[in-house]
């Protein structure tokens, strides 16, 4: 008895929304219940014995449509973690033993992988892993964070990446914290552990608010244009947090501390000058309290 093409499409989504011919036939679906899901538009083909469910994330079908499947920074991104830049090209996963497969626009970027999952998503250690070779430490670091934060990886996960990343960097699993409230942490914290700073987030300030970061005791560092673009420019709205930014700063000044204010791209693209100011505050031991001071 032909299955119903709705019946075709549940049999999909169960294996992560790609299922390949056999599999499908192992579930019981002839063609001609194939073929019918295919003309009802319950499913679509995404190559040769390889079929999805038509809602599938277009950079998953062209993953699949590729040979492999979705990985490193494609993968990361997709997962909702953070990444410093969004994925341009596809990224993609291959199993070692699989064959690269032309397709109409391809620009993906291949990485050839051990594991051997026919799933349309590699796991996240696995895409990890491909991230820290591909864009290395920083980029690495940021998604490993956020990957701990969001719990996606667990104990047994981190301690099997560190296994398998190169010895020389195995120092950045050791140093990942798992309660790392933004991206933007993970790499200020990454860059200023070589100027041996300390970093405290989302600090509240009795009269001040809750501001983005303070180093040592009494340096703020305010990181505006939180997300990776900038504010819409609206004169109204840019004056009225410019005045109360002053008026921050301000109260902050009173109680002793200093603050220092860049934007997301500044403290991302230009670090050598975002650098210079913080190293200037800090090397006479201004952000430090009279109390610790020496
Ligand atoms: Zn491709
Ligand atoms: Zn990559």
């Amino acid at each position: 008895m032909p299955v119903t093409p709705a019946l075709v499409r549940r049999r999909c989504v169960i294996s992560g929304g790609v299922a390949r011919t056999g599999e499908l036939a192992a579930s019981g679906i002839d063609r001609t219940s194939l073929s019918r899901a295919l003309a009802e538009g319950e499913i679509i083909r995404l190559r040769e014995g390889v079929y999805a469910v038509p809602d599938l994330p277009v950079p998953v079908q062209t993953a699949v449509r590729h040979g492999g499947a979705l990985g490193c920074l494609s993968r990361v991104h997709a997962a909702g973690l953070w990444v410093l830049e969004a994925p341009e090209a596809v990224h993609v996963s291959m199993p070692r033993t699989g064959r690269r497969r032309r397709h109409e626009g391809c620009g993906c970027v291949t990485h050839w992988s051990r594991a051997s999952t026919t799933e349309p998503r590699a796991p996240l250690g696995e895409a990890l892993l491909q991230l820290h070779g591909c864009r290395g430490t920083e980029e690495f670091f940021v998604a490993l964070e956020s990957a701990m934060r969001k719990r996606f990886i667990g104990r047994p996960g981190v301690a099997t990446l560190r296994a398998r990343l190169p010895a020389k960097h195995r120092w950045l699993v050791d140093f990942a914290r798992w309660d790392a409230d933004s991206g933007l942490e993970s790499l200020l914290r990454l860059r200023l552990r070589g100027l041996g700073l300390d970093l405290r987030s989302q600090v509240q300030i009795p009269g001040v608010g809750r501001v983005d970061f303070v180093l040592g005791d009494r340096l703020i560092l305010e990181a505006d244009g939180k997300a990776n673009h900038v504010d819409a420019p609206d004169s109204a709205s840019s004056a009225s947090k410019r005045h109360k930014d002053l008026v921050r700063d301000a109260a902050a000044a009173a109680l002793g501390f200093e603050t220092l204010r860049f934007d997301y791209a500044l403290i991302v693209h230009e670090w050598p000058m975002v650098e210079a100011a913080i190293l200037a505050r800090t090397s006479s031991g201004r952000h430090l309290s009279r109390r610790v001071a020496r």
